[in-house]
């Protein structure tokens, strides 16, 4: 079994993520088998608690792990099998080894980074193999240089020395500065990054250099003498012009599949089989439909809050021949502004979320899609908003709300969890992971998945309150998908509308660009059809779903 190791330095956000996502893609089209992980160097045990400010989005996984977002990357370029070894902290690193001390395990030495956290950091690393993989993909979180990633990438270092010379390589993520005012690329801070892997005796293999601008042969051949990496391995990864789905097709035409493949000695000779990869980007590039979608929510300036989100809408895009345009609408702004804010829009997302600050404006907006037939999807949060707004509106239930916001309301229509009544602790004890859902017959969601039962993601503590379902559905607000073990609400739907349906759940977690996930396939068709009919001046089509 092999390893290789991913760094970065000069800056954070250079994409180290997806450029390990993209090494295990192509690793697995020469007909190899990856596991991947992540290492990520800050204290929290892991990124449950943190804001999406802080942090972005919160990938969470089948076994309910709550993991950084790169995880996500992983799963949605590899078929990796991701699990909570996937992903350790310095945090999670930490409080395994003084859970040992307490229990007495280290016999009386005094703990210290180097053996034991940094011991426990190989452990980590192991543990993260899955069995029958070939080769190991580890990304080192942070920037080489900072204090905090300095256990890590000692234990790398020293893991390297614990196995054979050829089953190892470290690639090396960097960023060349272009200055604007000279006109030029810089190659010192790619220098002075290497410089300081060396000085804790690492030697990089591969350097990955992130520009802007073409890097020119002179350029690579100066970093591949003061870096003392062969000039083949220094690798341009420009920013891409048109998709990140680029990256894969960009690194192997570098040569860095056969780079791998020669310095881990694995078969040379095989092809890296790309070919519906690249068709996918050929007919992305050349689809002029187009259809808009309103994603309401609390963290729409940042990119990364919703990136799953982002992606799965993406994917369903490539799936229905079409670009999906995102309008991305602060949830508060709508509670002031209203329906003008997506207007011209072919679909409503709401996403997942917690807190009380914008789901006023959730509601408003799903009740604009509920009235005039814009199709809707409600993630989690989005889905409680749209169990709320048919409460108070339809239902008439003055003062419906969610527990979370109101512990008081007189119709709790979502309402904790019994087993969430009891908890105290905020990391890693809300309702996670996958569980089952039973699909109603003929249900909108039946029709979509194609299944009569499923598994997808959970992440929340509150919950549809199974008291108020016979009067919901009798107004034609329809559940469509139950938890067989604990009777719980997971998918609702309504009958007489073109797309309109909400998930407890969290489906983004479980597409890819080539398989997208049916819900998002379906709604970005229902919005296809809805632009479709606007710009014809008619009624929406009904869906095909
Ligand atoms: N805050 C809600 C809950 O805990 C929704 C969670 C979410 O959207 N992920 O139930």
């Amino acid at each position: 079994m092999k390893h290789i190791f991913v760094t970065g330095g000069v800056v954070s956000s250079l994409g180290k993520g997806l450029t390990s996502a993209a090494i295990g893609m192509i690793l697995e089209r020469r007909g190899l088998k990856v596991s991947m992980q992540k290492l990520d160097p800050y204290i929290n045990v892991d990124p449950g608690t943190m804001s999406p400010y802080q942090h972005g989005e919160v990938y969470v996984l089948d076994d309910g792990a709550e993991t950084d977002l790169d995880l996500g990357h992983y799963e949605r370029y590899t078929q990796a099998r991701l699990n909570r070894y996937s992903n350790y902290t310095t945090g999670k690193i930490y409080s395994e080894v003084i859970a040992r001390e307490r229990r007495g395990d280290y016999l009386g030495s005094t703990v210290q980074v180097i053996p034991h956290i940094t011991d426990a950091i190989k452990d980590a690393i192991r543990n993260g193999v899955a069995p029958g993989t070939d080769v190991a993909i580890t990304e080192i979180g942070g920037t080489v240089g900072d204090i905090e990633s300095l256990p890590f990438i000692e234990a790398i270092r020293q893991f390297a020395l614990d196995i054979p010379v050829g089953d190892v390589m470290f690639v090396h993520l960097t960023l060349l500065p272009y200055l604007r005012a000279s006109g030029e690329m810089k190659t010192k801070p790619t220098q002075q990054s290497v410089g300081k892997l060396r000085e804790i005796g690492i030697q990089p293999d591969v350097l990955i250099c992130r520009t802007e601008q073409p890097m020119t042969d002179d350029m690579a051949r100066k970093i591949s003498l003061f870096c003392n990496v062969r000039r083949e391995a220094v690798i341009e990864e420009r920013d891409v012009e048109f998709s990140i789905y680029e990256v894969p097709t960009m690194l192997v035409k570098a040569g860095l599949d056969r780079i791998i493949a020669r310095r881990l000695g694995l078969p040379v000779e095989v092809e890296t089989d790309l070919t519906d990869w690249n068709r996918m980007i050929e007919d992305l590039r050349h689809t002029t439909d187009t259809c808009e979608i309103a994603v309401v929510g609390k963290y729409t300036a940042l990119h990364d809050a919703y990136k799953s989100i982002y992606e799965s809408l993406a994917h369903a895009g490539i799936a229905n021949g079409c670009k999906v345009k995102l309008r991305k609408v602060r949830a508060e702004d709508y509670a002031d502004g209203g329906p003008a804010l997506i207007e011209g829009c072919d679909g409503l997302l709401i996403p997942g979320g917690f807190g009380e600050r914008g789901v006023e404006g959730k509601i408003k907006a799903i009740q604009h899609a509920r009235e005039t037939g814009l199709p809707f999807f409600g993630i989690c949060l989005g889905m409680q908003c749209a169990t709320i707004e048919f409460a108070r509106n339809v239902l008439h239930l003055e003062g419906a709300n969610t527990q979370e916001l109101d512990p008081h309301s007189p119709h709790p229509v979502i309402h904790l969890m019994p087993d969430q009544a009891n908890v105290h602790e905020k990391g890693g004890t809300m309702r996670l992971g996958a569980c089952d859902c039973d699909l109603v017959p003929d249900s909108l969601a039946h029709r979509l998945y194609g299944a009569a039962s499923i598994r997808e993601r959970h992440r929340h503590r509150f919950e549809y309150n199974n008291e108020y379902r016979a009067r919901f559905e009798a107004a034609g607000f329809a559940t469509s998908g139950v938890n067989p073990q604990r009777d719980l609400v997971e998918i609702v739907e309504l009958k007489n509308h073109p797309f309109f349906i909400g998930v407890q759940f969290h489906p983004e977690f479980k597409s890819k660009p080539l398989h997208p996930h049916p819900v998002f396939d379906g709604f970005v068709a229902a919005a296809l059809a809805h632009s479709r009919g606007a710009h014809r001046g008619g009624k929406p089509e009904r869906s095909r779903a």
